[in-house]
């Protein structure tokens, strides 16, 4: 039995680049060639560049691709008592919480926003085409734990938090920051005081979820006006018990702050320091997965607290996946550009 459950010895790190659809008639700096390559064009400079990686979702690539190309292989490893992490990567924009939670209202929707797979209030359609990873990912482990039948005893709970500025704010119970706690070797990182809520509801975790996504930190830049400054951290948590003891295996799914630099949003006093404290989670998150990747011995996850909290998630033999996602109209170039490398040097 032990020796089935060790995970195969696959890829530990997993990089996709996910192109999002135009949202306008433009042109394009982004052409996807094959499901694993793509070219980049700098305005004509030089030569359209070739870039390669893992995965590449071109734009009218469904959901459900990205989640079982990406996730559903992680999802098998958590039941298993492993630990496993997704992030969505890039600039304000570019589909990060599309991929990772579904269309979402900014706003009351009107009437005519109402389409048939619309996100209404917080109520969302659950069997929405458009639903995100975090949604499906919870589906999945129900439907495992469903079809184990009524004799296995699992526990699925969830936690959902933002890093802002540093500062650790619960989403499912928004409220002061909440502090960083580590045992005596610095082994176990936990947060004091974060809700973890025990579920067995699809629709339950649909709505704590987009109510959770409400209460992020939405700062006004000069890039957007909804641009998202904060980093959101869901946790699935699966615990199953056996007649040989305990198995615990955690999901983290997390959709990054924006990558845009601060010299590009205008951003002074207060926003630009947000965007130091953003800038300086991302290289850590950056550094720490190009170590896994180049399998150095020795990670530093102690820069930041998105990669202290992730370190259970980075280190030992869990799996990790990157999604970088990118805008494919020319005014987008720039950014575009940064995340292709970022995403190329975590290859
Ligand atoms: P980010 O979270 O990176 O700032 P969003 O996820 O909010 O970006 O995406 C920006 C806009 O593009 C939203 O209106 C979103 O609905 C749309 N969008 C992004 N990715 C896709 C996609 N794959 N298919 C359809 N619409 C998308
Ligand atoms: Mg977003």
């Amino acid at each position: 039995q032990l020796a089935t459950a060790q995970p195969a010895q696959e890829e530990r790190l997993v990089v996709a680049v996910r192109v999002r659809p135009s949202l306008e008639a433009t042109e394009r700096c982004i052409e996807v060639i094959s499901s694993g390559s793509l070219l980049y064009d700098d305005g004509g400079k030089s030569r359209p560049r070739k870039y390669t990686y893992d995965h590449v979702f071109k734009e009218n690539d469904t959901q459900e691709q990205v989640y079982k190309t990406t996730t559903a292989p992680l999802v098998k490893d958590v039941l298993n008592g492993y630990n496993a992490a997704v992030f969505a990567y890039g600039a304000t924009g570019s589909g990060k919480t599309h991929t990772m939670l579904g269309p979402v209202p900014r706003k009351k929707p009107s009437t005519a926003d109402r389409g048939p797979t619309a996100v209404v209030g917080y109520e969302a359609d659950v069997s929405s085409q458009d639903i995100g990873l975090m949604v499906r990912a919870i589906e999945d482990i129900f439907g495992h734990i469903e079809a184990a039948g009524p004799e296995s005893s699992t526990k699925v709970s969830i936690s959902y938090l933002e890093i802002y500025n540093e500062l650790i704010r619960d989403l499912l119970n928004p409220g002061g920051p909440l502090e960083l706690r580590e045992d005596h070797r610095g082994q176990r990182i936990t947060v004091a005081g974060l809700s973890e809520i025990t579920t067995s509801s699809r629709k339950e975790v649909v709505s704590l979820l987009i109510k959770g996504n409400k209460a992020r930190t939405m700062e006004p830049t000069a890039a957007n006006q909804t641009s998202s400054r904060s980093h959101a951290l869901l946790s699935i948590t699966v615990q199953t018990r056996t007649s040989l003891g305990t198995k615990q295996g955690r999901l983290f799914l997390t959709d990054l702050a924006g990558s845009e630099r601060a010299k590009k949003t205008k951003n002074r006093g207060k926003r630009l320091q947000e965007g130091a404290h953003i800038n300086r989670s991302l290289l850590a998150l950056g550094n720490c997965i190009n170590a896994l990747s180049g399998g150095a011995r020795y990670v530093n996850y102690r820069d930041s607290k998105l990669t202290r909290l992730l370190k259970e998630a980075l280190s030992g033999r869990c799996k990790t996946v990157m999604i970088a996602h990118v805008a494919p109209e020319s005014k987008h170039r720039d950014e575009t550009k940064n995340t292709l490398v970022y995403a190329d040097r975590a290859n």
